[in-house]
């Protein structure tokens, strides 16, 4: 079991990080290889202190080098969902379950609103996860809505199982290549069916489909429902506390402003605040 789980490897996730590191606590950080694609897009940086004028991809490198050099394994995949245990939590990523004694939420803000009908048929024909469900749609035609390129290998997997995949891809220059996958324009607006998914409206016509992946970062209310959020942020206290004890959040999922500055101190007094957490609950 590790002491920490940072959900996220954006500026927070990372600044959560190296901060545990430091504190010598046991963690596990899961997310991108490019640590977060909203860094990654970033032009130039001038409002962040030491970076001036930096791009995105060059703060990203200075991160992965300074995991790197910290002996820090970041651990790719997506998380689905957070579950109660009897020490702390269990973590679902994929097909993995890890077990945390706290949690640190750094996953940013959700670019993808849900649509209508994800939350009503999640679990009746709408995932959103490729290697825990893929393989319920063998030979059959599914729609995928993807919001980022590093979400593209999940794809590929999907077309290995279905007959047909229809892809919305929300990002420009889409490179998947299976010959099953035909790209769509526009956007879902709505997932209909009856018991089950029966498939996507979109401009007002209807694409039939068996199931509904979402390829998208996932609200943190949706991770854990019991979770209080305010105006689509999580409400946390100035130690990053959230209502939930043993669950602390930090950068752009607390709300605004959507900056790294914000992003990286938060992640620190999260870490030092899990650290105190800990340190009262060994005492004990
Ligand atoms: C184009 C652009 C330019 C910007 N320029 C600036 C700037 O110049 N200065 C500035 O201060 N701010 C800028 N920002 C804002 C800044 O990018 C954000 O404030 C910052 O990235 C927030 O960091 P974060 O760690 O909270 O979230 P993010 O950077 O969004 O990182 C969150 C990470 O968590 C991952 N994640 C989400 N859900 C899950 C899950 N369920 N399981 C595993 N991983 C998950 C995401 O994929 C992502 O990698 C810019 C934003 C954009 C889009």
């Amino acid at each position: 079991m590790y002491d920490c789980i940072i959900i996220g490897s954006g500026v927070a996730g990372v600044s959560a990080a190296l901060t545990l590191k430091a504190l010598k606590r046991s963690f596990l950080i899961i997310g991108n290889k490019n640590l977060s694609a909203k860094v990654m897009s970033a032009e130039k940086i001038k409002n962040y202190p030491g970076l001036n004028g930096a791009s995105g991809a060059e703060f990203v490198k200075i991160m992965q080098a300074q995991l790197s050099e910290g002996g820090i394994a970041l651990t790719e995949g997506r998380v689905t969902g957070i579950y109660d245990g009897e020490n702390g939590f269990f973590v679902a990523c994929g097909q993995d379950v890890y077990e945390g004694r706290t949690i640190i939420l750094a996953t940013g803000v959700e670019t993808v609103r849900p649509i209508k009908g994800e939350k009503e048929f999640l679990g009746r024909g709408v995932s959103y996860c490729a290697t825990c469900d893929g393989f319920l749609y063998k030979g059959k035609t599914i729609v995928v809505v993807c919001a980022s390129k590093e979400e593209e290998h999940e794809v590929e997997l999907l077309a290995s199982y279905a007959a047909k995949v229809c892809l919305f891809a929300l990002y420009k220059d889409c490179a998947v290549t299976a010959p099953n996958v035909e790209i769509m324009r526009g956007m879902p607006s709505e997932i209909v069916g009856g018991m089950k998914v029966e498939g996507v409206m979109v401009g007002g016509r209807k694409i039939e489909a068996d199931g509904v992946f979402m390829l998208k970062d996932a609200a943190c209310d949706s991770l854990y429902s019991a979770l209080e959020v305010s105006g689509g942020a999580v409400r946390t206290g100035r130690d990053m506390s959230t209502n939930i004890s043993g669950i602390f959040a930090a950068g752009d999922c607390t709300g605004r402003p959507y900056q790294y500055a914000k992003a990286a101190g938060e992640g620190n007094v999260a870490a030092h605040s899990v650290n105190a957490r800990l340190n009262e609950k060994d005492k004990i």
